[in-house]
């Protein structure tokens, strides 16, 4: 029901980041006629279509691709493409992603599963040498961690299915940013910052983004012309120039041989992946997640992906706790304790379901989640972590939470959020997993490339019942949690977010800000955040109000920043209310066709 929606006023948040233009790799005359970070503003509501990104020029150039009669598949297409010029440190075409699409015309949810698979040649103790794993940083900058990306042919069969438009147009505004340069903005030269250890070490990452011997400067304008040539490449003859032509040959030299400078001090393995792996890659369409909240149907991301059973177990235990009418304090305390229940579940029973018999449909059912909820204490904190549950289908027992062990997870990736005029709805997360990926760009080819398997378990972590460690072929568990939620049949709210393990509990908490705490959309996106995954302590923002739940048990630690949200609310009048970050990563950008 419509009526059903929580309402709430409207909150202008408006993001003044006006960056100076300045002198860099080419002169401020040199700018060009694209979008300045001043351009942005996170929030904007109307009509026709709306796009979101954490940046101006994708959403730019999705609104471009609305303007010009394509819809919200071709303009997430576009946007994304773009992302992979100016947030190529959290995305390109050498990574992956997960792809929910509503389509107007028959009412259904379809989804698209790009994410990065394993080489044939990898077995379950690849990443241990010696009886130990190695190290983690090592793992991250390596050929070894390098999946096969889904992530173009996640674009072409996206549109192949839904689109409107071939690649060549999708591509085409991403190709001119690429090509012609975009403004460097604060978050880009941190980013870039952040990897200079590491791009120092591979003349092809060093040449690209550290052409001076340092990160550009904020203000100046950034081209990546290998990059357009690449695009030029995929436009000209389709992604299968990626996995079978001279390009493939060039990533699989690049991994199995890391172009690693002689004297750096890195120690770079090489990986497994050979030209078959790429060959073989597909991006299949998968069955969305479905669970009912509050009357409302939200569909998400199915496994390998962990997003759709995460926030779709939480939601249902929250909703089997009755919490209607429940003050702000218990209703973020059994958030927290949804959250942590849902993740001892998770890494018990979660990972790629061609090698894993993962029981969804147990954990996503209502019986479960009334036995998991049941363990909830509105008086006390449970200890964490938690202890699995054991989902069989025999639902009739309140056991005593037994103590488990806990799971943790990286940072980076993004999310984009796009509708049309015809009322089609895309949330699209997309990743190279670390900030800056493995750090090695494919020479020649202005694209990083994924360290996405560092995302298996090295070791097992479930007593022999690891769902999740590495394998031929397997795709690594991820938490990508691209989520569209209806109403009565018909687009409500459509979001998502980066923040490795923590997407799933930004996600889960906006979807809790809006639907239990009242908060209008921008609200619910720029309120503080904790996340709860099964951890001795709670993460949280500074501004999180933590003594209310101190006062339950809660413990907390300090993170300073989680998620990067992008979503779109489907307003009663049939207005877009699109909304991005007011201040995480420096502000995003959101945009409708027409103003309202
Ligand atoms: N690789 C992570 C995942 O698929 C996303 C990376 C991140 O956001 O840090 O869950």
């Amino acid at each position: 029901m419509r009526s059903s929606r929580p309402t709430g006023s409207l909150v202008a948040l408006v993001a003044a980041v006006a960056l100076a233009l300045g002198v860099g790799v080419a002169p401020a005359s040199a700018r060009p006629p694209h979008s300045g970070p001043g351009d942005k503003v996170p929030v904007a509501t109307g009509y026709g279509g709306a796009v979101t990104t954490v940046d101006a020029d994708a959403t730019r150039v999705g609104l471009d691709v609305l303007r010009q009669g394509g819809n919200a598949v071709d303009a997430a297409v576009a946007a994304a493409a773009t992302l992979g010029v100016t947030e190529p440190f959290s995305s390109g075409i050498g990574g992956g992603g997960f792809f929910v699409y509503y389509d107007a015309a028959t009412g259904q949810v379809h989804t698209i599963d790009g994410r990065e698979t394993a080489p044939m040649a990898m077995r379950s103790d690849s990443f241990v040498e010696n009886g130990v794993s190695i190290p983690f940083a090592d793992a991250v900058t390596s050929g070894l961690s390098v999946g096969v990306p889904g992530t173009p042919r996640t674009w072409a069969t996206a549109l192949e299915q839904w689109g409107s438009v071939d690649l060549r147009t999708a591509l085409h505004g991403a190709t001119e940013v690429a090509r012609k340069g975009f403004v460097v903005d604060q978050t880009f030269a941190d980013q870039t910052a952040a990897n200079t250890a590491r791009f120092s070490a591979f003349k092809s990452s060093a040449h690209l983004y550290l052409r001076h011997g340092a990160p550009p400067a904020v203000g100046s304008v950034f081209r990546n012309p290998d990059l357009a040539k690449t695009y030029d490449l995929l436009a000209r003859n389709g992604v299968d120039a990626l996995y079978t032509g001279k390009l493939a040959d060039d990533i699989v030299e690049t991994v199995q041989d890391p172009p690693a400078h002689k004297n750096s001090t890195l120690v770079v393995r090489p990986g497994l992946l050979e030209l078959g792996d790429l060959a073989s890659y597909q991006a299949p369409l998968r069955a969305p997640t479905l669970v009912s909240y509050r009357g409302l149907d939200v569909y998400g991301m199915a496994p390998p992906s962990s997003g759709g059973s995460t926030v779709g177990e939480a939601l249902n235990i929250l909703e089997a706790s009755d919490l209607v009418g429940a003050d702000p304090t218990q209703t973020l305390h059994h958030y927290l304790e949804a959250s942590a229940l849902a993740f001892a579940d998770r890494n018990r029973y979660v990972g790629d379901p061609a090698f894993v018999d993962v029981p969804l449909a147990h954990l996503l059912s209502d019986g479960f989640a009334a036995e998991r909820a049941c363990l909830i204490d509105p008086a006390a904190a449970l200890i964490k972590p938690v202890a699995p549950g054991v989902p069989d289908g025999d639902y009739t027992s309140c056991e005593t939470a037994a103590v488990g062990t806990e799971g943790t997870d990286g940072q980076s990736t993004t999310h984009l959020t796009t509708a049309d005029q015809w009322g089609n709805v895309v949330a699209y997360t997309l990743t190279i997993e670390s900030l800056g990926g493995n750090g090695i760009v494919v020479p020649g080819r202005g694209f990083l490339l994924n360290n996405e398997l560092t995302d298996f378990n090295f070791t097992d972590t479930q007593g022999g019942n690891d769902p999740n460690l590495p394998g031929p072929g397997k795709r690594p568990r991820s938490s990508m949690a691209p989520t569209i939620v209806l109403a009565d049949g018909t687009p409500f709210l459509a979001l998502g977010s980066p923040g490795g393990s923590t997407i799933i509990t930004t996600v889960l908490q906006i979807l809790v800000n809006r639907l239990d705490l009242g908060m209008d959309l921008p609200a619910a996106v720029a309120a503080p955040r904790a996340t709860q995954r099964n951890t001795v302590a709670v993460q949280a923002e500074p501004g999180f109000d933590r003594t209310p739940l101190q006062a339950l048990g809660h413990t907390f630690v300090d993170n300073p920043e989680i998620g990067a949200a992008t979503a779109i609310e489907f307003l009663e009048d049939g207005a877009l209310l699109a909304v991005a970050e007011p201040v995480r990563r420096g502000g995003g950008s959101a945009a409708v066709v027409q103003d309202r």
